[in-house]
């Protein structure tokens, strides 16, 4: 709700969310649906649109698209369908899409999301299955427009929400958890900078207390959480303002400017019925049952909510570093192989919130991946707990391992930072300190204990930081 000249409004969204599904072969031919790629090169006759051929569905895209619908509490159609959507553009060389229109696999669904007024259930209204359509390269002089097929035919589901978000942290709270499940689904990977997560923000106002919603506009071409944040304050100011000044907002499909902060008109939006949608007769209707329904739902994974109460529950953690290890799967994953392999949960975390986040930070890592294996973060802490490496050199030798996956064993023995832990030696060694520094050993032995401290810095120089303070203070004591 806000006030604009006098009146107030409630901003009404609703999202269209597509995703690129992490398949290894298109939607309706063999062709790789990797990303990127030499222009055209991951292209055939069905994905190019050459006449007489035919699609023929990937199985795999059902079921990614379905186990996203499940983590997303939407019902399953049984006997889903596709249609065509007709329109012609020079990244659809078909001249359709095939797409989803009378009968989409998931419908009805829902996401609970924190919000400043308490937990609020957004609902879905459906999650369709459709191909991508190619990507155009214009020239910067404009007179030359060239087209990328590869993109074409790859795997996309489309989620449509119902209109039920009221501000752009409402939006902002769905997508974040939309995108956690379907990451940790290992549907998609989600990255808006590489298009394989796009929203479309659909947007309308309403005077206070009024029932029915206004003229809404579709907002394009938002490449980040930021830009969707900062297009729909900018879009509800422009319809306040438009509706102040002239009582209505024109039904159009706008694109962001997220350089210059504003919104430009695109076209004025299309009907359904300016796609004149048909059944699809190249492929026939789907048959799911109900048992291929309940196994994909049993195979679900734990999702954040549940791996993190579990985090708290098991591992002896805070909610916040629970939260912390398990904001990306990879995170949640690594953390549990780490804290299996060394036994030591408190310490993997330590290391993975405190050490491991700062240096991918420093590194401009975006990516969750992290960059070591379990085996020798685990192998570090063993390395620490025994005593073999103190805190400041298990540093370093982390800061080797994050850049080169080094064993970190292997390092410290290379660079002879391991400590002395052979008490045979330390004693040997600390005899030596006692014999060169005669003179604070006569005044401890007659009652000036502050020079104890200096006898075991002594220690410490001779074993060059290595010994356990500890065992050392022990011996020293034993000797003195
Ligand atoms: P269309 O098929 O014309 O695109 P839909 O009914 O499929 O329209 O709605 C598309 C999206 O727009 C949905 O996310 C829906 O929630 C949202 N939406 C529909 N009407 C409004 C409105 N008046 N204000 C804001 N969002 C709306
Ligand atoms: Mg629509
Ligand atoms: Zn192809």
């Amino acid at each position: 709700m806000f006030s604009y000249n006098g009146m107030d409004y409630e901003t009404v969204i609703g999202l269209e969310v597509h995703i690129e599904l992490l398949t290894k072969t298109k939607i309706f031919c063999a062709c790789s649906a990797a990303f990127g790629g030499e222009p055209n090169t991951h292209t055939c006759p069905v994905c190019t649109g050459q006449p007489g051929s035919l699609p023929v569905l990937n199985r795999r895209v059902v079921e990614l698209a379905a186990a996203v619908g499940l983590a997303l509490n939407c019902t399953i159609e049984k006997r889903p369908r596709f249609d065509r959507k007709n329109y012609f553009y020079p990244d659809n060389p078909q001249n359709y899409q095939i797409s989803q229109l009378y009968a989409p696999l998931c419908q009805n669904g829902f996401l609970d999301v924190e919000t400043e007024e308490g937990e609020k259930r957004l609902r879905i209204h459906e999650i369709h299955m459709e191909e991508d359509a190619g990507k155009l390269l214009h020239s910067p002089e404009g007179d030359v427009s060239f087209v990328d097929y590869n993109r074409a035919g790859v795997p996309l589901i489309e989620i449509v929400t119902e209109p039920d978000m009221r501000n752009a942290d409402e939006v902002l709270a769905f997508l974040e958890k939309l995108r956690l499940r379907v990451q940790y689904l290992g549907a998609s990977d989600c990255r808006m900078n590489e298009g394989s997560l796009r929203v479309d923000v659909n947007l309308s106002l309403r005077k206070k207390g009024e029932k029915t919603l206004g003229t809404r506009t579709e907002m394009k071409n938002l490449n980040s959480f930021r830009a969707v944040k900062r297009a729909i304050e900018a879009e509800a100011l422009r319809q306040a303002k438009l509706l102040s000044e002239h009582g209505s907002v024109e039904q159009e499909t706008r694109r962001w400017d997220d350089g210059e902060g504003v919104s430009y008109p695109m076209r004025s939006k299309e009907d359904v019925s300016d796609y004149r949608y048909f059944p699809e007769p190249d492929l026939p209707g789907l048959i799911l049952t109900d048992e291929w329904i309940e196994d994909l739902r049993k195979g679900l994974p734990e999702f954040r909510e549940e791996k993190r109460r579990r985090f708290v529950k098991d591992y002896g953690l805070t909610d916040y570093d629970a939260g912390v290890l398990t904001a990306s799967k990879d995170m949640a994953d690594f953390f549990e192989t780490t804290a299996a392999l060394c036994n030591n949960p408190k310490k993997t975390a330590n290391w993975l919130m405190g050490e491991t986040l700062r240096l991918k930070r420093e590194a401009g890592q975006t990516e969750d991946k992290i960059p070591f294996s379990p085996e020798h973060l685990a192998k570090l802490i063993r390395l620490t707990e025994e005593g073999k490496l103190n805190s400041t050199l298990a540093k370093e030798v982390f800061f080797v391992m994050f850049r080169e996956d080094k064993d970190p064993l292997e390092e410290a023995e290379e660079r002879g930072l391991l400590a002395v832990t052979d008490e045979e030696t330390m004693r040997k060694q600390i005899k030596e300190v006692l014999s060169e520094n005669p003179g604070p050993v006569e005044q401890y032995r007659s009652g000036t204990e502050k020079v104890f401290g200096f006898l075991v810095g002594q220690t410490m120089k001779k074993l060059k930081g290595k010994g356990d303070p500890a065992v050392i203070q022990r011996i020293l004591k034993e000797e003195l």
